[in-house]
């Protein structure tokens, strides 16, 4: 929830421009804060690499792996060994390394890979190899849209599904649902097929998540990330961008920074601005 909004005026190169293609996370991260959205995408500041993301990666990867395996082979022995396999060589990359001693994590990620055998039978899942990490790219009410499916099943039912490592959404549910929302109106856009039920699937959680698509609320995903870009364009122009005062401030990257969290802050884009982001520890593709 949103305590207040304030619009800041930012510093932008003369040839500063939005991403060409908009994805969900985008959208997202424009939606919970528009100038978090300008210190990422404009600034092309980084947050820092956390655990989370890194088990939520590995996680990833694995069972992906595992659903390219012959059916009958989708076993929990074979699923332990990908893990042996991928785990130490994606925790040896840049973004991971400093996780490579986590063993909190390692043991999220473990637990993640066998609640799959929990909450689904992996030898019962037929699933197409080209549907696994399936990309989307699409035109939306006139935005690049791109995205990037986990899985997408056809069993009598076209089903969208993206696994998720961390806590059950509790009453979070419908935020964590627009996802795959979207990509069924993606679904539909690019290769004319209509998606019948949208899954997200809780690893750590062990929690299944299965809503019908209704057309009225694929359709208003398409008219949010028409409205996200429409107002992303505006604050390019104008060179300023709310800042949405909020619980999640407690856990921003940037807040040191924000001149709506920190009355001291150098107005972002400025040089004092950039040097304290990094004295922070934080790195720019731009720098
Ligand atoms: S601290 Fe809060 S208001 Fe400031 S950029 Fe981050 S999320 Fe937005």
């Amino acid at each position: 929830m949103t305590d207040k909004v304030l619009r800041i005026d930012v510093d932008q190169l003369a040839n500063a421009s939005l991403p060409k293609r908009v994805s969900y996370s985008q959208m997202s991260l424009y939606q919970q804060c528009a100038l978090k959205f300008y210190f990422t995408y404009l600034g092309g500041w980084r947050e820092p690499p956390s655990a989370a993301l890194a088990c939520g990666s590995i996680t990833h990867e694995v069972v992906e792996h595992l659903y390219r395996l012959p059916t009958d082979e989708r076993t929990v022995d074979n699923a332990i060994t990908l893990l042996r396999e991928h785990g130490p060589r994606m925790l040896k990359m840049n973004d991971y390394r400093p996780f490579e001693n986590d063993n909190a994590m390692k043991t999220q990620i473990r637990e993640a890979v066998e609640n799959l055998f929990v909450v689904e039978n992996p030898q019962e899942v037929i699933v197409n190899p080209d549907h696994l990490e399936m990309e989307l790219n699409v035109d939306i009410n006139g935005v690049n849209f791109f995205g990037k499916v986990d899985r997408f099943t056809q069993d009598g039912v076209n089903r969208v599904t993206d696994y998720k490592t961390g806590k059950s959404p509790g009453r979070f549910v419908d935020d964590k649902l627009s996802q795959p929302y979207l990509y069924s109106l993606a679904f539909k856009l690019q290769y004319d097929i209509d998606v019948d039920e949208v899954e997200l699937i809780f690893l750590n959680a062990k929690e299944v998540i299965r809503r019908p698509v209704e057309e009225s609320i694929m359709l208003s995903m398409g008219e949010k990330l028409a409205v996200m870009r429409a107002d992303s364009e505006r604050d390019i122009d104008a060179s300023a961008w709310d800042a949405k005062v909020q619980r999640l401030c407690d856990y921003c990257a940037f807040q040191e920074a924000c001149p709506a969290r920190n009355a001291l802050a150098p107005k972002p884009g400025s040089a004092d601005s950039n040097a304290m982001l990094k004295a922070a520890g934080l790195n720019s593709r731009n720098a």
